[in-house]
């Protein structure tokens, strides 16, 4: 069920003037730019009206059904920011684009990444259509223009920017989550054959920048607090982070247990009524930098964050394959297609293909958090 907050507004009680105000809007920025203790307010009086028996069954008039509702972007995005914080993820792919040198001279020095576009994010359930774009066919001199033959989806989480940082100021790392609003999945869709001609030596564009799905719900850092664990254990050879990346408490406890999985239904299977393929299955908190050092890390030069800004993490990726977070790892780059159950195989994805994001947090003691689903399907290129 979807709860309308701006209808159930007076059973908001007592969620204070600014709040109760900023969640008239249509999307949640007005909420978002008010900072943690407006949240937690909201998510207090939430959990009081569902609790208390009598107002719960006033507020069952504004209790929707999921399926009745259109799903939107809950948020304006500003900014695109997308890492790359899964070392397993780095290093597979990689590998895979320069065997001799996978991992870069920079990557255990700072969380890498790049400015994605904000205009191409869309929500769940939102169809995809294939991109065209340069792709040179392995041999050849010359590029064509063509659909990308090699479309791939990323298992990757998002995090949305609350408070704003100020423009000039470096946010200090263990001030960093007070700038995060919550976190939602987000697919990172990418043309492989394309991102392979054109990421040198600025990176990924038009690769990636066609598409980007997002589920529909934040969830906050407050209702993930039972869910933390420490920091990504780093090996004694790696550097350690430097001092304005590192702080006692991001390595207690800056990582987030949250199992991240992504499955697929071709139209095929669809049509034979056969349930998903699940394709990647991997944790969180097996990521190389934590939110804290990605947000403290944007900020170091005085780039300011502004609410609504979007960002990505990375394929969350882990040690082995069947935790890799996109098809161009599961697959070893395409060599090694992953058998489907109707009896066909999937290098890449093709028309008609869905891939289903979905996220959970569990732990003995305490009620699980789903962080909800993030669709999308392949259209054909036009
Ligand atoms: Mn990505």
């Amino acid at each position: 069920m979807v709860l309308d907050i701006t209808a159930a507004a007076a059973l908001l009680d007592p969620l204070g003037r600014e709040p109760a105000e900023a969640c008239r809007g249509e999307r949640l920025n007005a909420l978002m730019a008010l900072g943690p203790d407006a949240s937690r307010a909201l998510r207090r009086a939430l959990s009081r009206l569902l609790c208390d028996a009598t107002l719960a069954r006033q507020a069952a008039q504004f209790l929707a059904p999921i399926a009745g509702v259109e799903l939107l972007s809950p948020v304006n995005i500003g900014d695109y920011t997308d890492f790359y914080a899964s070392i397993f993820h780095a290093t597979n792919v990689g590998r895979l684009f320069r065997p001799d040198q996978p991992l870069m001279a920079n990557y255990k020095w700072l969380p890498v990444a790049y400015h994605g576009r904000a205009s191409s994010i869309v929500a769940s359930g939102a169809p995809v259509r294939r991109p065209r774009g340069q792709i040179r066919p392995s041999g050849a001199d010359a590029p064509g223009y063509a659909p990308s033959a090699r479309l791939d989806y990323e298992l990757e989480l998002g995090a949305f920017i609350g408070s704003a940082s100020v423009s000039g100021q470096a946010v200090p790392i263990d001030q960093a989550e007070s700038h995060v609003f919550g976190v939602c999945l987000l697919n990172d869709w990418s043309a492989r054959d394309i991102q392979a001609f054109e990421y040198q030596p600025l990176g990924p564009f038009l690769a990636k920048n066609f598409a980007t799905t997002i589920s529909p719900w934040v969830v906050t850092l407050e209702a993930l607090a039972p869910f933390r664990a420490p920091a990504f254990e780093r090996p004694p050879e790696d550097p350690p982070s430097l001092p304005h990346l590192s702080s006692a408490r991001n390595t207690a406890a800056g990582g987030l247990g949250i199992e991240l999985q992504a499955h697929l239904v071709s139209s095929e299977m669809r049509a034979q009524g056969l349930g998903p393929l699940r394709l990647s299955r991997s944790r969180f908190d097996q990521m190389y930098w934590t939110l804290a050092q990605m947000i403290a890390h944007h900020t170091s030069n005085g780039c300011p964050l502004r609410t609504g800004d979007l960002l990505g993490s990375g394929t969350v990726s882990g040690p082995e394959r069947r935790q890799a977070g996109c098809l161009l790892e599961i697959t070893a780059g395409g060599a090694e297609p992953v058998p489907t159950p109707n009896g066909g195989a999937r290098t890449f994805l093709e028309d008609g293909d869905e891939v289903i994001l979905t996220g959970r947090c569990s732990r003995e003691g305490f009620v699980p958090i789903g962080l909800g689903e993030c669709r999308g399907t392949i259209m054909p290129a036009v």
